[in-house]
């Protein structure tokens, strides 16, 4: 590479997410677990916030980490092992609008298992930028249409002719087992991820609209009933209190 000649780059895009528990570890010199920061002569302590690992705190101290002073040392992260979950703070919305869907007697979502099933469908495919096969995606679509090749058993022999041939099906929807669609799922998703495995400019405005609109979607057909769809318990309700606590209401006499 000539380093004379000024080589002119863009910037497409910037986009923003949350570091899973793993990539927070991979980033972080040191685990902090002492609660006291300063010893008697005001001096870090080993493992509280003030480690030296994480960067000095006077100007002429060395970091243990990168052994530059504290002028020119940038800081490191460390982390901190919580004993018990807690709720990122930026996803508490989210995460209080999750609990009023879900039910607590056998752990899934309150919704339709098929509905569930779609939407999850959806957001895998809207998580490759693929709009407007997460658009065209519902359960009349995969319900009318089957590949040809789908009772042969072959997977090679069906991945062929799912590409170019489709007949119509006489399944409906109510026929439609729950087998029968997550095989349906699968195969639509993987097709259309293979056949657009080289995209890359999409428009992250638009997946993050439509992941949105599938959320939004998802969590009304879990709340329209506090019955579950898919063992028939009814649920009590969820109350958030002070953005702090998520407490589950008690039954009734009455109920
Ligand atoms: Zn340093
Ligand atoms: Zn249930």
């Amino acid at each position: 590479m000539n380093i004379a000649q000024p080589v002119t780059s863009e910037v497409n895009g910037v986009a923003f997410s949350l570091l899973l528990p793993s990539e927070t570890r991979k980033l972080s010199v040191k685990q902090i677990y002492n609660p006291q920061m300063l010893d008697t002569l005001n001096n870090p302590v080993k493992g509280g916030a003030y480690d030296p690992a994480l960067g000095p705190i006077n100007a002429r101290d060395l970091c243990s980490t990168c052994m530059l002073d504290g002028t020119k040392c940038p800081g490191h992260f460390g982390h901190i092992e919580l004993p018990c979950p807690v709720v990122n703070p930026l996803l508490w919305n989210d995460t209080v609008n999750t609990l009023r869907g879900m039910c607590f007697y056998c752990g899934y979502m309150r919704a339709n298992r098929k509905t569930v099933m779609i939407a999850t469908a959806k957001l895998r495919l809207l998580h490759k930028g693929l709009v407007k096969e997460a658009l065209d995606l519902d359960i009349g679509t995969l319900s009318k249409k089957k590949a040809t090749g789908a009772s042969r058993g072959d997977s090679d022999k069906d991945e062929a002719v799912e590409d170019n041939t489709f007949e119509e099906d006489t399944d409906s929807q109510d026929n439609l087992s729950v087998t029968q669609l997550s095989d349906r799922l699968r195969k639509y998703c993987r097709r259309a991820i293979r056949k657009a495995a080289d995209i890359g400019d999409y428009k992250q405005t638009n997946v993050n609209r439509e992941v949105s609109n599938v959320i939004k979607w998802i969590t009304e057909e879990c709340r329209k009933s506090k019955f579950c769809r898919n063992c028939g318990a009814r649920n009590t309700s969820i109350r958030a209190v002070n953005n702090t606590s998520i407490l589950k209401e008690a039954h009734s006499q009455a109920q």
